[in-house]
């Protein structure tokens, strides 16, 4: 069975800067990832409020170099989903697609999944125009008419990347006012090629072997109209990714961990840091302090126990 110190589960910003602390503290740290480094920010077209950056960086780009300094440190990146975990008595082990892995100690920073709309259609058509990820999705609709759903600074941030690609972008808000910040906002209402349906919600995904359109309906009068576009990109929020946790950690009402302030959740020896903790704001900033507490807090856990 692998065995570790510190097992770091997801290699976001908060899962790398744990990796980054953890191994320069000359720690044995490993941190598993179900698919690539980054989690949603690798996801994000470009950060632009990440401090060191004058320039907007690219998700992906900032995601490759906090593994590279991971690694430099001689941290271990394994390729595998946590499933599951148990208390043991050397601390946990974790269940994983690759295999048990034994920890002294744990920092869940397994980070969130997109919300769904739960409307008609929109399973159906998942990866056949509807889609959760501009960047990923964004440049097969180059010419053609996409929308956005949502108004946080996910929706209009993507909102903006799309605009340089495709023809016509349609927001659809289900208020007269966003919850995205001013700057995102002023910046998209200087784009000419973006529209905006206020007080608006999706009813349906329709569309038999693609998405050919969406029937919009407007909260203020009742009317509903079908809107023409071959992607759809739906940004309503995000749920944390606990399912592999949750027999053993505490939840709070919106099923993010539960954690202190310095990051300890309700198992000594496990730590929470990142989106997936209750944490009043989530960026690229809170997940690197957070990675680089809860690596701190976990050195100290070890050092206390023997
Ligand atoms: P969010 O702030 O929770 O916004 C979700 C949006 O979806 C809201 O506009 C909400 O409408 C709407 N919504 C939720 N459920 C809906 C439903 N069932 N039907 C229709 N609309 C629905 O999520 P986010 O934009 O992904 O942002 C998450 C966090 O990351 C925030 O703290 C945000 O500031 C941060 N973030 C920051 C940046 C940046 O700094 N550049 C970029 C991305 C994300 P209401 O407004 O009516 O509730």
């Amino acid at each position: 069975m692998k065995q570790t110190e510190i097992l770091a589960v997801g290699a976001g910003p908060a899962g790398l800067t744990a990796g980054i602390y953890a191994s320069r503290s000359g720690h044995r740290v490993l941190v598993i990832e179900k698919s690539f480094a980054g989690g949603q920010m690798a996801l994000t077209s470009e950060v632009e409020n990440y401090p060191g950056f004058s320039e907007p960086v690219g998700g992906m780009l900032l995601a490759q170099s906090m593994e590279q300094q991971a690694t430099r440190f001689g941290c271990e990146m394994l390729n595998a989903e946590a499933t599951g975990i148990a208390v043991t008595s050397g601390g946990f082990e974790v269940k994983t697609t690759a295999g048990p892995v034994a920890a002294e100690t744990v920092i869940v920073c397994s980070g969130v999944k997109p919300k769904r709309l739960g409307v008609p259609g929109e399973k159906e058509l998942v990866g056949r125009g509807v889609s959760y990820c501009a960047v990923c999705d964004g440049p097969l609709f180059k010419g053609r008419e996409v929308a956005i759903i949502g108004g946080g600074d996910s929706a209009l941030d993507e909102a903006l990347y799309l605009s340089n690609i495709a023809a016509r972008v349609h927001i659809i808000h289900r208020r007269d006012e966003f919850r995205a910040c001013r700057f995102a906002q002023q910046r998209l209402r200087e784009r000419n090629n973006v529209d905006y349906h206020l007080s608006c919600v999706v009813d349906s995904f329709n569309g038999t072997q693609r998405l050919e359109n969406l029937t919009v309906k407007n909260l203020k009068d009742a009317s509903t109209y079908a809107l023409p576009v071959g992607g759809a990109f739906i940004y309503v929020g995000w749920l944390p990714n606990t399912g592999w946790c949750s027999n053993l950690l505490a939840l709070d009402d919106d099923g993010n961990i539960k954690t202190d302030d310095r990051l300890r959740t309700s198992v000594p020896g496990v730590f929470a840091a990142g989106d997936v903790r209750n944490t009043p704001l989530r960026q690229v900033a809170t997940a690197v302090g957070d990675g680089a507490l809860a690596a701190m807090c976990a050195h100290d856990f070890l050092i206390g126990k023997r």
